[in-house]
């Protein structure tokens, strides 16, 4: 394998990574490395620190000194200046963070990119819950005089494992409320793809983070994964990734009775009602389905089509779907970059041969691709009409570029079909009647409803989700008390 010499690839990526452990970088205990690639062209391009037990166990206990120590005495304010502080300097790094991102997960320039005014967002969003009022007085029906109040203190220390699909946004999800409300953090990002977290995670140094408050162990799930999960020195595990995986947290995290914030997969309906317009639903629902080359967690992967447009819809999709530019993602040109791995290609590979074998029509897609893209794990965006609702590519999330068109012929029926899914993920619906949105909206089991668009978050709105989807929500003011817990207190006066 030859190693990646692009000279866009950023100069931070050159080198072995190491794991950040009570404010210092050190090698993993056992010494052993993870060999990491670009995506896009098979190259290796650095190797991370193969963390296990034993970091995560000197990592939990560095974050539990530092939420025991002065952190714990930091007013709101100095918090609030901090979390500025790097919401500055993340900003003033944001194209060599958005470059690491694409070399390291594959997602196109124009996406990571893209993501500089969300991630200024979310800053100045948890920024701005650092002095949220804490405490409220609440009125007692006790005989004599009595004062009760209600306090909200920080959980202790929070264990964060996130996906390889999105490393730029899930560590602020964890790192975000922490600094916010006064916790710690120990972060086990994905093996895939953990290199623009490193990188943050140094600037957040730089900008004054003390030691111990953060902590970085990369590793393998089943690994350091497990081992954050299990530690009974943890107060909290805030976990994105995968249903099966998510079992086997819940069952980890049994010795201590830590609290649990599930953020996992979907297999997301997008209703397209006869009425909708098809100038706006064609390319959002096509892009609601390929965004990140489908390796998103809220990817409506099932269209569900009004039958008076069905043939009409498939047409226009499949036509829009050969239009889509694959490619490398440090191409200005390129709209979707490869799957994260060759393992991922041979899932969704897999899930392809399953659709035409299942009976699905393949009217686009369908292949990997050759040429100048053969080292890379590339696949075209795909298109399988005449799906129904019960073939494998319609009832498991492939995590790929590959769009299930299932029509139905009226509002029972979609909303029928959009919930006959174990997931609660999110859901969109594209009409021109205010009745129908606001009637379907409400009819679809989903924590996330977009209607006449397909994927906007905005983070003091937030999101989650429901049944296999898991719970808690991301964003918003639930998201940020979620790291706290009440404390009532009853101050005999009399
Ligand atoms: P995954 O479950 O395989 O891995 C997610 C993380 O868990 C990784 O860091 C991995 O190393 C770790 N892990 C693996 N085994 C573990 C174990 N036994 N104990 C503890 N940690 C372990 O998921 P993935 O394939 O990396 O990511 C894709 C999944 O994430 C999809 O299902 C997607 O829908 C979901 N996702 C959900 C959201 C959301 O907010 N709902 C966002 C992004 C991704």
């Amino acid at each position: 394998m030859s190693a990646d010499a692009s000279p866009a690839v950023p100069r931070f990526v050159a080198g072995p990574k190491k794991n950040l452990i009570g404010g210092a970088w050190v090698e993993a205990a056992s010494g052993r490395r993870i060999e990491v690639l670009n995506p896009a062209t098979g190259n290796a391009l650095c190797s991370i620190a193969q963390g296990d037990a034993e970091d995560v166990d000197r990592a939990v206990a560095a974050a539990r000194r530092a939420f025991e120590g002065e952190w714990r005495r930091w007013t709101p304010h100095e918090r609030r200046k901090l979390l500025l502080k790097i919401h500055d300097l993340v900003l003033d790094h944001f194209d060599e963070l958005a470059l690491i991102e694409t070399v390291d997960m594959g997602a196109p320039l124009a996406r990571t990119n893209g993501l500089r005014e969300w991630t200024s967002q979310v800053l100045q969003f948890f920024a701005s819950h650092c002095d949220a009022a804490r405490t409220e007085t609440v009125p007692n029906s006790l005989p004599g005089q009595f004062l009760t109040l209600k306090h909200l203190e920080p959980v202790g220390v929070v264990g964060g494992i996130i996906p390889w699909n999105g490393p730029l946004i899930g560590l602020w999800w964890i790192f975000g409320p922490a600094l916010a409300t006064g916790c710690t953090a120990v972060l086990k990002p994905a093996e895939d793809a953990s290199l623009s977290v490193l990188r943050i995670t140094e600037l957040m140094t730089e900008a004054g983070v003390p030691d111990g408050v953060i902590n970085v162990v990369t590793g393998y799930g089943a690994e350091a994964g497990q081992a954050l999960a299990e530690h009974n020195g943890v107060d909290r595990i805030a976990f994105t990734g995968s249903t099966g995986t998510a079992r086997s947290v819940v069952r980890a995290s049994a010795g201590n009775f830590k609290r649990l914030q599930l953020e996992l997969g979907g297999k997301s309906p997008d209703i397209v009602f006869a009425d909708a317009d098809l100038d706006k639903a064609v390319p959002g629902a096509a892009m609601g389905v390929y965004t990140n080359s489908g390796q998103v967690c809220v990817a409506g992967t099932r269209i569900l089509v009004q039958e008076a447009i069905y043939g009409e819809f498939v047409e226009r999709l499949t036509a829009f779907t050969k239009t889509i530019r694959v490619g490398d993602g440090l191409d200005p040109e390129t709209q979707l970059g490869p799957l994260i791995s060759q393992r991922q290609l041979d899932r969704v590979l897999r899930y392809i041969g399953l659709g035409g074998g299942e009976g699905a029509r393949l009217e686009a897609g369908g292949n990997r691709l050759g040429g100048a893209l053969a080292a890379g794990f590339f696949v075209e965006p795909t298109v399988f009409a005449g799906a129904s609702n019960d073939m494998t590519i319609a009832r498991e999330e492939i995590f790929g570029p590959v769009a299930s068109v299932i029509p139905f012929a009226d509002a029972d029926e979609a909303l029928r079909l959009a919930n006959d899914t174990p997931f609660g993920l999110a859901g969109g619906i594209w009409t021109e009647s205010l009745s129908t949105a606001h009637l379907a909206s409400r009819g679809i089991d989903a924590g996330t409803i977009w209607v006449n668009c397909y994927g906007v978050l905005d983070p003091a709105v937030g999101f989650g989700g429901t049944k296999a989807s898991g719970y808690g929500w991301k964003g918003a003011r639930e998201h940020v008390e979620s790291f706290l817990y009440p404390k009532a207190v009853y101050l005999n006066l009399g």
